[in-house]
């Protein structure tokens, strides 16, 4: 069964020209030149440098990893090399934001692309985020809060803890860590809003807290729903819309207040898609990822992570066909990697593709490491210090639950 994806769509040819301008020097190299040349600097750095590498990274990119993983993944392997005085995160931005804030101060994160970013993250801004938590206040939602502690209630609220998907800036990281909450990831999702439920304050007996999930809505929904909240305990909050659209009533009965954020791949998988192909691959087995919205999740069999799905599926017996909802790269390599005991496809006939991770080019690697080898770092991504505890506090918390 036809499997792979071709990568470089049209739309990709077309917006090429915004990934970050390179030395001419570093353009039209064939791959054999680029591939020796970046062994070679990888040599010469030695024990210096790391490469961290997220799923989503195209296959020329990611040989080169000493670690490869998902966000949550990656962020544990930070500390692991404290011996490296360079942390190339072949990523996105919040990634090399969260590598950052997780380092040894002798440590310094370089970004390949530094026009490699997240729609989902862009959809999050700490003003807007300023003006939620101040309109929950005039709700009467939001509790009185002792710095960084768990939130404290006035009489008559009723308490919030906001969540923020790793998929977000670390000034809204930062904001999340000093209001009592924490950073999550799609592999601890359920046992982060578990323990965000727990340090919610209670309004009445018998009534739960609440939780302010950003960025994205349908990682919240998902989550929330497989844990037995019903949808109608739900409510989406339009950072756009004066009280997020919202009127007191709905929000104060609500128990997830989710953000109206999504991510532009994900959000192009459909139950339909689904249909399709379980018409054309009687018996297949459809996995996707929680980012996808929730009647997609219904329509699946199975969802989670990017390393639930590569754990199921190269557990999955011989002979096991295989739809999966996440971004195309992973899926083509899992493809390749579980033939030709399992057929592997997409979702998606013509594969969902991270633009902005698709920026991190060999060409880019090459030139950051040879420039790292010359004693010149470029593309440093660096978290204000005002920024930076915080969000380390944010991201701790994350990385102690489990
Ligand atoms: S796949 Fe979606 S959430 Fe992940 S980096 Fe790309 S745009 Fe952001």
């Amino acid at each position: 069964m036809a499997s792979l994806i071709p990568l470089l769509t049209e739309y990709e040819k077309d917006h090429i020209s915004e990934r970050q301008a390179l030395p001419e020097w570093y353009l039209g190299l064939s791959d054999a030149e680029m591939d020796a040349r970046i062994a070679g600097a990888r040599r010469t750095l030695g024990n210096r440098l790391v490469i961290l590498g997220h799923h989503y990274q195209r296959d020329e990119v990611i040989r080169f990893a000493d670690y490869t993983g998902d966000s949550f993944r990656l962020a544990g392997q930070v500390a692991s090399r404290p011996d490296a005085d360079y942390i190339v995160f072949c990523g996105v931005h919040f990634m090399a934001e969260s590598a950052d804030v997780l380092s040894a101060p002798h440590q310094q994160v370089i970004l390949p692309d530094l026009a490699a970013g997240c729609s989902m993250a862009d959809m999050a801004e700490p003003d807007q985020l300023e003006t939620c938590w101040e309109e929950l206040t005039q709700m009467g939602i939001t509790p009185q809060l002792g710095s960084g502690q768990a939130p404290r209630l006035g009489s008559g609220q009723a308490g919030v803890v906001p969540v923020t998907y790793i998929n977000s800036a670390a000034s809204i990281k930062a904001f999340v860590g000093e209001h009592g909450g924490t950073v999550c990831t799609s592999s601890n999702a359920a046992a982060t809003l578990t323990w965000a439920f727990t340090r919610a304050p209670r309004l009445r007996s018998g009534q739960g807290g609440k939780i302010l999930f950003l960025p994205d809505q349908h990682l919240g929904r998902n989550t929330a729903f497989k844990m037995g909240i019903p949808l109608d305990e739900m409510v989406g909050w339009d950072p756009n819309e004066i009280f997020g659209g919202l009127t007191p009533d709905e929000v104060k009965s609500a128990r997830m207040i989710l953000w109206k954020g999504h991510c532009s791949v994900h959000e192009r998988f459909t139950a339909a898609q689904i249909a399709t192909v379980r018409k054309q691959h009687p018996g297949i087995r459809v996995i996707v990822h929680p980012e996808v919205p929730w009647d997609v999740v219904q329509a699946a069999d199975d969802s989670g992570s990017t390393e639930y799905i590569i754990k199921t599926i190269t557990g999955s017996p011989a002979g096991s066909v295989w739809a999966v909802g996440t971004e195309v790269h992973l899926v083509n390599r899992l493809a390749r990697e579980v033939a030709p005991e399992r057929t592997v496809i997409s979702l998606d006939q013509f594969g969902c593709l991270c633009s902005t991770m698709f920026r991190v080019s060999p060409n880019h690697l090459l030139w950051i490491l040879e420039e790292l080898v010359a004693g010149r770092v470029h593309n440093r991504i660096v978290v204000p210090d005002e920024q930076k505890h915080w969000t380390r506090v944010a991201l701790d918390r994350m990385l102690s639950i489990k």
